[in-house]
């Protein structure tokens, strides 16, 4: 909790007022109940008219000024709560933004999303009852004994025994809670991450008939989350019952003993109205802490796991040599490279040694799981490698800037991925201020343009979450025209054409060639047809290397190529 204090740091103005205001609300609260004594023990007793107009006129300005305080205090308050979500939340997406890939996965999308919404909205909901009530309790319980002991000191021993039994609960309370609450979020990240998997999954689940299968999960991690909620809310219910009891038990010994003192003449009727409000203020003061005990542990705990998302490492550090120049032409090479996944046994990528030059397309082939996705997602830097080098024009990548790293690199991954906007939109990802006519020629080139004209609204057409209205192969396509678009020195087409046909793939590459031809183009396939024409092949097996040159050598020297070849083509075709 206080690790987060500091993001409220620019509401300070308003917590202050805040502050004042419910001081004077208590104020306002602890001075009613000795006006009224006045008012009855010397005014009504004694006929004193003038005395009880005056006084009188005294609680109403206490009343209204108390109110108007505490409404005051009530509108500042949310602000400030609100606005500290508001920041929180922005914090907590724009570092999860920075985050690197690998972390990005140890904590999960789900849990990201919980830790960004009900998490916060945890802390934020603790924050605006703190606020009110951190000053005010205190305050209250303070002024309540010391005008209780100061209306009748004998009486006030009464209040002493019940704090303890106060104390007690709301300590029981708490240690009992704060486990179950932490147990609680986990419970809410499982159920997030059924609940996802259930619906973007849906197809696949009604495909395989496992629609059962899938409730059946989802009502296990429903049924567990209610049960650790009921079992939580069961202790924390407690607490208010035991409250109201001693509270009450202890009014009604106060009238007991009060009307004993009376009666022997060492205390007036309007002394013991007030103490028995006062008496009431000082539990009900600790009430309200106990409220917060109630919330708190709850609290801390979201506290914890947004705080664990901030304090995670941002992404690579930044190179700290400003006069290393930006590289501008696009030779690519890579020297000895090996790369581990973070967790896995065995490396992805080992020992790979390659160049390539602008002007040239590099094919990468290989089987599935062979490491090729992996080795591309090297260039831009999504993970760090543990040995070797990748250079681009002579410099390590790691001496670069990111940014220019990454603006250099225009990346089609495998998995085509398009946002909720329109079509021109997705394009400007690639660069922000493309005009009308960039894209347009970008679109012409990744032979989409045909579609989106079909489109209602053209490059205005609207595409749905994950550019679900739109197929495979038109998303792959769209995608490259979002590389394309930045007109980068390296180009990186992870299987893009994968989901293409033969015809629109063929005139794809041959619109591709003309639009790269001074750029270093590496083409990631399993098509043979695809690789053949390459200047240079990369043929990978298990991470490693298993041949490196052209269609014709590779025929001849590498065992792994011609069964690949010889698989897809026919003998005239290989040759
Ligand atoms: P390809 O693109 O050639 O089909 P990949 O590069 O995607 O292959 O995967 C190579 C190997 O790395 C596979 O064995 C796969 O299991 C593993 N791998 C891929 N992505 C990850 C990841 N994020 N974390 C751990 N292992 C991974
Ligand atoms: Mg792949």
């Amino acid at each position: 909790m206080l690790k987060l204090a500091r993001y409220l740091k620019p509401f300070a103005l308003m917590a202050v007022c805040v502050v004042i205001l419910t001081l004077l609300q208590s104020l306002a609260e602890l001075a009613l109940p000795s006006l009224m004594a006045d008012i009855v023990d010397k005014g009504i007793a004694k006929g004193d008219t003038d005395l009880i107009w005056r006084t009188g006129g005294l609680m109403l300005a206490a009343a209204l000024g108390g109110a108007l305080c505490s409404i005051v205090s009530g509108y500042l308050s949310a602000r400030v709560s609100t606005g500290y979500g508001k920041t929180l939340r922005h914090e907590v997406f724009s570092h999860v933004e920075s985050l690197s890939i690998h972390e990005f996965d140890t904590v999960g999308t789900s849990s990201l999303i919980t830790r960004t919404t009900n998490d916060i909205n945890h802390v934020q909901m603790v924050t605006l009852m703190m606020l009110r009530i951190v000053v005010s309790a205190p305050m209250m319980f303070a002024g309540g004994i010391i005008l209780a002991v100061s209306k009748d000191p004998k009486l006030s021993l009464m209040l002493i025994g019940t704090l303890p039994v106060l104390a007690g609960s709301i300590w029981f309370v708490s240690t009992k809670g704060m486990p179950l609450f932490k147990a609680l979020q986990e419970k809410l990240d499982k159920l997030n991450l059924v609940l996802r998997e259930g619906l973007t999954g849906i197809r696949v689940i009604r495909a395989f008939n496992r629609v059962d299968y899938e409730t059946g999960r989802f009502d296990e991690a429903n049924r567990d989350l209610t049960q650790t909620a009921v079992k939580v809310n069961r202790i924390m219910a407690t607490l208010w019952p035991v409250m109201m009891l001693t509270l009450n038990f202890t009014t009604i010994a106060i009238i007991w003993f009060g009307s004993h003192r009376i009666d022997a003449g060492n205390l007036e009727v309007g002394g013991l109205m007030a103490f028995i409000q006062y008496a009431m203020q000082i539990l009900m003061s600790l009430l309200m802490v106990s409220s917060i005990f109630v919330m708190l542990p709850r609290a801390s705990a979201s506290a914890e796991r947004i705080n664990e998302v901030l304090t995670k490492l941002p992404e690579q550090i930044e190179p700290g040599s400003p006069g290393a120049k930006s590289p501008c032409h696009g030779y690519l090479e890579f020297q000895d490279v090996t790369f581990t996944y973070p967790g896995a046994e065995e490396p992805a990528v080992s020992g790979v040694s390659f160049r390539a030059n602008p002007g040239e397309t590099t094919a990468i082939i290989g089987g599935t799981g062979s490491g090729k996705s992996t080795l591309v997602s090297l260039i831009p830097r999504f993970y760090e490698i543990d040995s070797g080098c990748i250079l681009i024009d002579e410099t390590d990548t790691r001496d670069m800037p990111l940014t220019s790293l990454r603006n250099m690199v225009g990346v089609v991954p495998q998995k085509a991925v398009l946002f909720t906007g329109t079509v021109a939109e997705n394009i400007r990802y690639g660069k922000a201020d493309a005009t009308d006519q960039e894209i347009e020629k970008a679109l012409e080139t990744a032979q989409a343009i045909d579609f989106v004209i079909k489109m209602e609204g053209g490059v205005n057409a609207f595409i749905a979450q994950g550019g679900k209205n739109l197929s495979g192969g038109q998303k792959q396509r769209m995608s490259i025209a979002r590389a394309l678009v930045r007109k980068p020195r390296i180009y990186v087409f992870d299987d893009s054409f994968s989901a293409l046909d033969y015809r629109t793939g063929a005139r794809l590459q041959a619109a591709l060639k003309k639009e790269t031809e001074d750029a270093t183009v590496l083409v990631v396939t399993q098509r043979a047809a695809t690789a053949m024409n390459a200047d240079r092949i990369i043929v990978l097996d298990k991470g490693t290397v298993a041949g490196y040159g052209i269609h014709r050598e590779l025929l001849k020297t590498c065992e792994i190529y011609r069964e690949i070849v010889s698989s897809q083509l026919s003998e005239e075709e290989i040759a």
